[in-house]
């Protein structure tokens, strides 16, 4: 089988109409029904099939049974079904609202983003919606807006009519105005941040919901380009590529297409009546039907009286990279598409005892087949980058030296470059986490971030600028190995005195048993503080008041905009934060005349090696 006819789901939002029912016929016995989703495995309202073997499952399990497969190769890239097709019929006019990008939505609403378009079925004479600003504004400006309902005095009003495609990508505001009937197809998610309702409340008296700081922080503030540049399609981006078609009956009556195995083809019903044919079978359809031909279905025909749009997947056209850390214990590898989200990640336990040769073939192979199970061509992948902890040249593409891995001048670039034909990179573990941090996580609004991961050593990364500082690209810094106390405690570097000896986790524990006389663990130890033992509080006023002067030193030479904590402690970080920053305020030179830097923990753990890895 491989014509599926689609049974909606429908919803019965307040601000809906009927005329989804009455004009198209579907089965349904609300007295609003606000949108028909006519093509759709989201778990909010799945499509069902209609007819033959699969009847009355949903489009989801069909799925399952038969393969992610019968979406064709295109598709691999995507976690699930990559789109939602819904109609849509406003009664009244539709909240102010803004979906997130992929980056955003994935990492803090575990769901895609949404790009979505509309098209324009019917519309009142004067019928308008919203699309972005009419002039770029700043976030103070928006916020001020929103609370004193001001907003829409400065949003692109666009009016509509029978006929019209409007591309709204992820990012930009947007409002579907009243007595507005349309198809739209969208990136298959439910993200909605919404911002202004108009003031209504439901059937029980209540308002809706409002998300007014997330969609402060992913809405472009600047106006959207004008016009449709997906010419000859009627839209086409990353996630969909739409077609119209229109069989009159007289000049037109018939269609023929191939559906190939880089992608299904939706088929979609808008007005008239046919017939669709394939491999010997034949559907009839009408107005408001929705049909599916999985990939690989082969020659297609349609014949009859009806405009219908037609949905693909096309190949992305954006970059990916691939993002390696290597760990003493589990190496990650991360496949990053172009906003700095992990679409897909893979482990292996290092062992880095059966030498370095194994471990590189092991990621070498690894890299690879992320990007082969995504359907990502290699010519597509415009980088590798791998993180490992050492000592590391990045100009040669060497590792000097690691003490967690044992490894020994190894020429890295050079043995994963004889497997991968992409550019491959390399740098400080360290580092890639403080990029990754500056680029998406706790420091992706300042450009200058120094980050300490506090672990079972004291590493650290320095960005200027928004790129790693590595003085010379030999070496890296080493944060944990300034000196804060001279003549003090024995370093495993050899020295004495460096950061790395006093605020490694090791040394945490070490001293607190010193002073309690109890081995605690990390978690033990916070919980007692926080229930105020006086013992367990000298030891980490003395570990605050030593880490401070390590953020101390590195602001007195950098002057970042922010400071950055991270590692394994970064659970019970909060705690330390107010305390380093009163001694920041005494001590950073300069702090009566000047700002200091911000201090925050840092937000994205072992992601952020990933993303900083996939962006050297
Ligand atoms: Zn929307
Ligand atoms: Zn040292």
């Amino acid at each position: 089988m491989s014509i599926l006819k689609l049974k909606p789901a429908c919803k019965d939002y307040l601000w809906g109409g009927h005329r989804l029912v009455d004009e198209f016929n579907y089965e349904y016995d609300g007295d609003v029904c606000a949108e028909a989703w006519v093509l759709s495995c989201h778990p909010d309202g799945p499509s069902i099939i209609a007819e033959g073997e699969y009847a009355g499952k949903t489009l989801t399990e069909y799925i399952e049974k038969e393969g992610f497969e019968v979406l064709g190769t295109n598709c691999r890239r995507f976690r699930e079904f990559p789109i939602l097709t819904k109609f849509i019929d406003a009664r009244d006019n539709l909240s102010v609202q803004v979906h997130p990008s992929n980056g955003y939505a994935l990492r803090y609403e575990g769901q895609y983003g949404k790009t979505e378009m509309w098209y324009i079925l019917d519309a009142e004479p004067g019928a308008f919606l919203y699309r972005g600003f009419k002039k770029a504004i700043s976030k103070e400006e928006f916020r001020e807006r929103i609370e004193n309902n001001t907003l829409l005095e400065i949003l692109n009003k666009v009016e509509v009519h029978k006929g019209d495609t409007v591309f709204i990508e992820s990012g930009t505001l947007h409002a579907i105005g009243k007595g507005i009937l349309l198809v739209e197809i969208q990136q298959n998610s439910n993200v909605t941040y919404r911002i202004y309702d108009y003031g209504r409340v439901d059937k029980n008296g209540r308002t809706r919901e409002l998300h007014v700081d997330k969609a402060l922080a992913v809405t472009n503030r600047v106006p959207p380009v004008k016009g449709n540049n997906a010419f000859p399609h009627i839209a086409d981006c990353d996630y969909f590529t739409v077609d119209r078609i229109n069989l009159d009956g007289v000049v037109r009556y018939r269609m023929q297409g191939s559906v190939t195995e880089k992608s299904f083809l939706s088929v979609l019903i808008l007005d008239g009546e046919g017939t669709i044919s394939s491999k010997g079978e034949k559907k009839s359809f009408r107005k408001g039907d929705s049909l599916l031909l999985t990939a690989g279905s082969g020659d297609y025909q349609i014949e009859g009286t009806c405009n219908a749009l037609m949905t693909t997947i096309r190949e992305k056209e954006a970059p990916m990279r691939v993002g390696v850390v290597i760990g003493s214990y589990e190496t990650r590898i991360g496949l990053v598409d172009e906003h700095d989200s992990i679409i897909s990640e893979e482990r292996f336990l290092t062992h880095p005892e059966r030498g370095y040769k194994a471990v590189l073939e092991e990621v070498s192979e690894e890299v690879l087949s992320i990007l082969e199970n995504h359907g990502v061509p290699l010519e597509q992948c415009v980088g590798v980058g791998v993180g490992v902890p050492g000592t590391i040249d990045r100009k040669k593409g060497i590792v000097n030296y690691s003490n967690n891995i044992k490894w020994n001048n190894v020429d890295l670039v050079e043995e994963l470059g004889r497997v991968i034909p992409c550019p491959v990179r390399i740098a400080n573990d360290a580092d890639c986490a403080a990029l990754g941090e500056a680029i998406v996580g706790a420091g992706k609004e300042y450009s200058d971030v120094v980050m300490f991961t506090l672990g079972n050593g004291v590493g650290g990364g320095i960005i200027l600028n928004g790129k790693v500082f590595e003085g010379g690209m030999i070496g890296g810094s080493e944060l944990g190995h300034m000196v804060v106390k001279a003549d003090g405690l024995q370093c495993s570097c050899g020295r004495r005195g460096c950061l790395e000896a006093y605020a490694s986790i090791p040394a945490l524990l070490k001293h607190a048993f010193e002073v309690t006389g109890e081995h605690l663990s990390v978690n033990e130890l916070f919980a007692r503080y926080d229930k105020g033992d006086r013992n367990v509080k000298k030891v980490l006023d003395e570990y605050m008041d030593i880490l401070g002067t390590g953020v101390v030193n590195v602001v007195n030479i950098f002057r970042p905009q922010l400071v950055l904590l991270g590692g394994n402690l970064s659970n019970h970080l909060d705690v330390m934060l107010d305390t380093i920053r009163k001694k920041m305020a005494v001590e950073c030179f300069g702090s009566q005349y000047v700002a200091i830097p911000e201090l925050a923990v840092a937000q994205l753990g072992a992601e952020a090696g990933i993303i900083g890895a996939a962006n050297l």
